[in-house]
């Protein structure tokens, strides 16, 4: 049995995690899932929104299914992490929310999110299949922020040669492994030319060497019209931070909705998988969420530990249940709840 880090999170987070669970278990994978508790309850029950214990788990397992975790909006909240370094001893470290503390604890700096049409789901668009790579440890951030005087903010924007490198060969490896062929690195550096140049310039220079796949650039204002336009013709593209996080949701908006858009984070020695999607607190204790983000990040993750076969018949019940469109949620055009949408998926895994 393989023991994995379980995090329902906030808002949603505890609905379509519950949905992803409970479909990874009846899928008969080799899969224990490990609880902990992240987010505003952890904050209410142990005055932090990231307890030790959830650092505890994720380091014994080395790999977690996350839901969403929500960072209160605006001020100067501010995360602080506090965790013995084995070459620092002990560090204070703060961050601007929970995702991008744990991200950075653990190292995870790269976001993979696959985007692409399902059948039986209504889009804007058809014949798209995007893998995004988001860079997740740099850029605007590093939560750099402060304010010059009254009336003025100021950010700093961090790009490295080395954090670039090290996501460029992620995605060239990645892409090689699934087989695809064309990366297109998004980018400013027309305004942005230290930053954004290093950006650009390194992540060419890395892709030189590997003549199988094909690299171009596209300044991401541009980039943005030509994926509402015109997205069949891109495959995997590569992102600073902050346009990765922008450019995700755009894409998936092109296929359904962030409902749809699964996720999973890496690092040199962790993996977390979790949907694109937030809290989503409109919604949020309704039994309206879609659970197939959550679910497909399960899937992801199955993939990732070599459960192929679980993860197969999940897709394929998934597939089902998404064709019939008789249980599915209503950002899908139906009007089942969550729990009667993954009953269904359920009841096709078991049939
Ligand atoms: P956060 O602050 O945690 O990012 P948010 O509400 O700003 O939360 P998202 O949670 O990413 O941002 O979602 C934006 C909107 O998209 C939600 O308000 C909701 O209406 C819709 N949405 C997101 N996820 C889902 C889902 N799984 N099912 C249905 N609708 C969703």
């Amino acid at each position: 049995m393989r023991r994995v880090t379980f995090i329902a999170g906030d808002g949603i987070g505890p609905e379509v995690m519950a949905a992803a669970r409970a479909i990874v278990e009846a899928s008969g994978a080799a899969v224990e899932f490990d609880e902990v508790v992240a987010g505003q309850r952890a904050e209410r029950e142990h005055g932090t929104p990231l307890p030790r214990a959830v650092f505890d788990s994720i380091e014994a397992n080395r790999i977690a299914l996350k839901g969403p975790t929500q960072t209160p909006f605006g001020g100067d909240y501010r995360i602080t992490i506090e965790r013995r370094d084995p070459q620092a001893g002990s560090a204070k470290r703060t961050y601007p929310s929970i995702s991008i503390a744990l991200r950075r604890e653990l190292g995870l700096f790269v976001s993979v999110r696959p985007i692409r049409n399902y059948p039986g789901i209504p889009s804007r668009c058809e014949k798209v299949d995007l893998i995004i790579f988001r860079e997740n440890s740099e850029d605007l951030y590093v939560g750099i922020e402060r304010m010059v005087d009254e009336g003025t903010a100021e950010a700093i924007k961090i790009i490295s040669e080395r954090g670039t490198e090290r996501v460029t060969r992620f995605a060239l490896d990645y892409m090689q492994r699934l087989g695809r062929r064309r990366l297109t690195i998004g980018h400013k550096a027309n305004v942005m030319r230290m930053t954004d140049g290093l950006f650009l310039k390194t992540a060419q220079s890395v892709a030189k060497a590997r003549s199988e796949i094909l690299v171009d650039q596209r300044v991401v204002d541009a980039l943005c019209m030509d994926l509402v336009m015109r997205p069949e013709e891109y495959d995997c593209l590569l992102l600073p931070n902050l346009y990765g996080d922008i450019v995700s949701d755009l894409a998936a908006g092109l296929v359904g909705g962030l409902g749809v858009a699964p996720g999973a984070n890496f690092g040199a020695d962790y993996a977390t998988f979790e949907a694109v999607h937030g809290t989503a607190p409109d919604i949020a204790g309704k039994d309206e969420a879609n659970p197939m983000a959550a679910i497909l990040s399960g899937v992801m993750m199955l993939r990732y530990i070599e459960e192929s076969a679980p993860a197969d018949r999940i897709e394929r019940a998934l597939g089902e249940v998404l064709k019939e469109k008789r249980a599915v949620t209503p950002d899908l055009g139906g009007s089942a709840g969550t729990r009667a949408m993954t009953a269904a998926i359920i009841e096709k895994l078991k049939a």
